[in-house]
């Protein structure tokens, strides 16, 4: 039994462990699960970021898509000729003049030396669709000419194509005309970008065409002035420390940057919504198991403790059938054998065979009663009485027998006329098991107090003893079937535990409840409460009457009597 024992809970640890742990482990997936979600949107927001970054500055680019194929020492020796450029160039010139991007197009020769001397500068009239001088030198053009100089020259000697494009930060944007065989420069178109169109109109209204419900919130901002130029969500207000990364344009818009913030994006929603979801199903779903498996566990003890308890009874019940048994078959053979003439001695055996017999009907009763119960059926018969009648006559019929066993009865029925509905057998069982229990269980202090109270809808019948009382926790077992305390005076008393467990289920089929209220060493107070039966319940006793016996099934349970 040990070994089975400790195997149960080996087994029970084992449970226990194989759940949290494939708990752990499942709150390990979805927590991984929920994090590469956030991490595969994240950087899809960056790809998104990077994407709209590349696109703006093709954006530029766009007027001069065809410059490539354009030859460069063509167009140069043209130039010298005529001061101006081949009609090809001039159709992009017209192109890019129509940009609102750019404000003007300048063209300075490569090796003119316009931007330091007071040389006249080249500006594209798109009305002539010609190079015209341009009246003064805007430092924007020098400043834009001079950093694509300086970029260039550098990477001239291995440049394979015939233009380079170069940024001046958000101010301007020069396209170097490489001949690229001759590793020579043969000038440099300069624009102006038109930072009014951009900042007022153009950018603020790509932000919000691309990120106006992409789940992020995209802000333009200068980042050497400090000042946000243009967001995607005109609503709300740029927070330094809402931004969750910050991209630069690659080469151009130099002192321009895209701040991006993720507050409140669906997929982050979802995937947190889904999270929480997930761990409150995986949470419950393992209570429940956990639950499950300690009720299993607690419920396999119990059942062994009743088998136990069972087996004991069984042991028991034989042994005190077979004393009474061997008195009266003592007795009567004495009896019988005619050997006992003495009346006195006669009178005796009589006594002891009509003890025993009694004993022995009381014991078979018992039996019968819970075999009854057990089977599932339990006759009752409830009748409209006035409680105080039942407890008076059940106290005149046990009054002596209480008090020849030395106990102090004090009775105090302080009701007049309430009526219960009650099957008096089983009221005069009740009582006795209680007036029995409080006799067995008091040793130094013999008292029995019975009471009689009543509140609006119940009549309360108390029996109080002051003897061995129990523990709260032995409180929560008295009802079950063989259950008794372990303790010294149980021991020596003679019971199988089985009267309370009669009592709650008589109680219960009458409609009634029992409590107790007990202190070890001080003593105990059963307080068993009927229903009062009133005008309302007179259309109940009609059918009650009609119904001559019922049986109540499923022992131990409250039962509702059918009426
Ligand atoms: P039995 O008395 O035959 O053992 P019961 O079902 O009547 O069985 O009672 C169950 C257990 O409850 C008893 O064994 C005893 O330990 C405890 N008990 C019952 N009544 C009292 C009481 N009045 N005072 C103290 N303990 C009691």
């Amino acid at each position: 039994m040990k070994r089975y024992e400790s195997l149960r809970w080996i087994l029970l640890a084992a449970g226990v462990f194989a759940i949290l742990g494939l708990t752990g482990m499942n709150v390990y997936s979805l927590y991984a699960l929920h994090e590469n979600t956030l991490a595969s949107d994240r950087k899809n927001k960056k790809l998104q970021i990077a994407e709209f970054s590349d696109r703006l500055r093709y954006r530029f680019y766009k007027p001069y898509y065809g410059l490539g194929s354009v030859d460069i020492e063509r167009l140069k020796n043209h130039f010298e000729k005529t001061g101006q450029f081949t009609d090809d160039v001039k159709e992009l010139l017209k192109k890019a003049a129509d940009d609102a991007i750019y404000t003007d197009i300048y063209f300075i020769p490569s090796g003119s030396n316009v931007c330091q001397s007071e040389a006249p500068i080249l500006k594209y009239h798109a009305g002539k669709n010609k190079f015209v001088r341009a009246p003064f030198y805007p430092a924007v053009v020098c400043d834009g000419t001079g950093i694509a100089r300086t970029q260039v020259k550098s990477l001239l000697e291995h440049y394979r194509y015939n233009n380079k494009i170069i940024f001046d930060a958000h101010r301007s944007i020069s396209i170097a005309l490489i001949n690229a065989p001759e590793h020579s420069i043969f000038g440099y178109l300069t624009m102006p970008f038109n930072q009014h169109f951009l900042i007022e109109y153009y950018l603020p209204k790509k932000l919000v065409e691309k990120f106006g419900d992409s789940g992020m919130t995209v802000w333009l901002r200068d980042w050497t002035h400090d000042t946000i130029l243009a967001g995607s969500d005109t609503s709300s207000t740029y927070q330094r420390d809402k931004i969750q990364f910050v991209q630069n344009f690659p080469d151009f818009f130099d002192y321009w940057q895209l701040e991006v913030s993720f507050a409140g994006a669906p997929a982050v929603a979802a995937s947190n919504a889904s999270f929480v979801k997930n761990l409150i199903v995986l949470a419950t779903a393992v209570l429940l198991l956990l639950g499950a498996l300690v009720f299993m566990f607690i419920s396999a003890r119990q059942e062994r403790a009743l088998a136990q308890r069972q087996a004991g009874f069984l042991a028991n019940v034989t042994h005190e059938l077979k004393t009474p048994i061997a008195v009266m078959q003592a007795a009567g053979e004495n009896l019988a054998d005619g050997r006992v003439k003495n009346p006195e001695r006669l009178k005796s055996y009589g006594t002891h065979i009509y003890k025993e017999a009694i004993r022995l009907r009381r014991m078979i009763k018992k039996l019968l009663d819970i075999a009854k119960a057990d089977a599932g059926q339990a006759l009752i018969d409830p009748e409209v009485a006035n409680i105080k009648d039942l407890v008076q006559s059940y106290i005149e019929d046990h009054q002596s027998y209480i008090e020849n066993k030395g106990f102090l009865l004090q009775t105090t029925l302080s009701l007049t006329e309430q009526m219960v509905m009650v099957d008096i057998d089983s009221f005069n069982t009740i009582s006795s098991n209680l007036v029995e229990n409080a006799i067995k269980y008091s040793t130094h202090e013999k008292y029995l107090g019975i009471t009689l109270s009543s509140n609006k809808s119940e009549v309360l019948l108390q029996v109080e003893d002051h003897g061995i009382g129990m523990t709260q926790k032995d409180i929560l077992h008295i009802f079950d079937k063989f259950y008794r305390v372990e303790d010294s005076l149980t021991a020596q008393t003679k019971g199988h535990g089985l009267g309370l467990s009669i009592v709650k289920n008589l109680v219960e089929l009458n409609e009634g409840r029992i409590e107790v209220a007990s202190t070890p060493g001080k003593g105990s107070i059963f307080t068993v409460a009927f229903p009062v039966f009133n005008e309302s319940t007179e259309a109940s006793l009609q059918k009650i009457h009609s119904i001559s016996s019922q049986i109540i099934s499923e022992p131990f349970k409250k039962e509702k009597y059918v009426r």
